[in-house]
């Protein structure tokens, strides 16, 4: 997906304004009716609606008119939103190529002012999944357009604090720097996927390195779940680092005595070495390690709660998303604009503040590419 943070320059405060109220609406209603988002932003003599087509151009909304007239984000809407906030964090000052493609996420090269390049995922949750999930059963109805905005802030949320509770304890991880939305910033890893990699020095060191990993991770009461060749980075010393946990369950997890046992079945199978049992993490002692990062993980924002929702989603049962009332969007036609309510304003008003000072234009040109798209 192309990002062209050039738009950005343009964007105003009352742009920022509006994208926000658009967000802020989408918490429970899948399209914003326009009065509702006039409202929200309160500009004065209607300049919301001169705003709302300046972000239809530049495509960070999409009208829909089909029920009322009404905007949901786009994902370059959403982008925006979490890239403005970071940059006035003072975490990057410009964006650069693309490194990665994942399934459910798009990963860019960021830097910040002393030219310390980072990596941005950007995750995408729903891409994917809500295509498959959907063929089998509609199974979240029109309300896909929003939950994909709460499904994604979750799965970043994660991964931050998975990347941070792991890096605490000597885990070979990216550093975790930042997290806003739906978007993480991290240490850029040299190196390349493990996938990639025709030939090693050492393979059985490597492979060492490997299990190791895996055995130190469930002594900490986790299981990877991804743990494969594409999420395994190796640089030119055979150096591993561990990235992508978007699966990674806790073994207080309900299911994850399945996962494990199937892992300790895996490892009975290459049994025939007298090394193996070192290496053979059992459920009864591993145990005991649960709940062990719950802490650090809450640190970060991320609790049993979000735990409990994710795990939900990725095993395809969260029927209903938190924070939404089913209710109202299905009244949505009737478009009942008295949803939101003042703390909501308040929070907006921060939310706002965080775009406060930026009339100045951000830097952002990394890359060729990215300039061209500048007219
Ligand atoms: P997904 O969750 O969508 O699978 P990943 O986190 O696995 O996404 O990232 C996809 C690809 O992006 C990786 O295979 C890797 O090539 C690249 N990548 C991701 N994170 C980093 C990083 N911190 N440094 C360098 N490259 C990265
Ligand atoms: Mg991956």
């Amino acid at each position: 997906m192309k990002l062209d943070v050039n738009v950005l320059r343009y964007l105003s405060k009352d742009d920022f304004r509006v994208l926000t109220a658009v967000e802020m609406g989408m918490r429970n209603h899948e399209i914003v009716p326009a009065e509702l988002i006039d409202r929200i932003a309160s500009l004065r003599h209607g300049g919301t609606y001169k705003v709302l087509k300046n972000l239809l151009k530049h495509k960070l909304l999409h009208h829909d008119s089909s029920k009322y007239d009404g905007f949901r984000l786009t994902y370059l809407g959403y982008d925006f939103l979490a890239i403005k906030t970071m940059v006035n964090r003072g975490v990057f000052s410009s964006v650069g190529r693309q490194i990665g493609v994942g399934k459910e996420s798009d990963i860019f090269e960021v830097a910040n002012e002393d030219g310390t390049v980072m990596a941005m995922k950007l995750h995408r949750l729903g891409r994917t999944s809500f295509r498959a999930v959907k063929s089998k059963r509609d199974y979240l109805k029109h309300r896909s357009s929003f939950n994909w905005l709460y499904l994604s802030r979750l799965a970043a949320l994660k991964e931050f604090a998975f990347m941070k509770a792991l890096q605490e304890h000597g885990f070979p991880v990216p550093n975790a720097v930042d997290c806003n939305r739906h978007c993480v910033i991290m240490s850029l890893v040299q190196g390349y996927p493990l996938v990639q990699v025709k030939q090693l020095q050492s393979t059985d060191i490597v492979f060492e390195k490997i299990i190791g990993i895996i055995v130190r991770l469930a002594e900490h009461g986790l299981i990877h779940c991804d743990f494969n060749e594409f999420n395994i980075m190796i640089d030119d010393d055979e150096k591993i680092t561990i990235i992508d946990f978007p699966q990674m369950v806790s073994v207080s997890h309900r299911n994850a005595e399945m996962f494990n046992l199937s892992f300790e079945a895996n490892a009975d199978d290459s049994d025939s070495d007298a090394d193996s049992d070192a290496v053979k993490p059992r459920f009864s002692s591993i145990k005991k390690a649960s709940g062990f990062l719950d802490k650090e993980l809450s640190a970060s924002g991320f609790s049993r709660k979000e735990q409990d929702d994710i795990e939900k989603f990725n095993e395809g049962g969260l029927e209903k998303i938190p924070g939404s009332d089913d209710e109202e969007i299905e009244e949505d036609e009737g478009h009942n604009s008295s949803t939101i309510n003042a703390s909501d304003i308040q929070n907006f008003d921060s939310l706002c503040s965080l775009t406060k000072d930026d009339d100045q234009p951000m830097g952002c040109g990394m890359n060729g590419e990215v300039e061209e798209d500048q007219q």
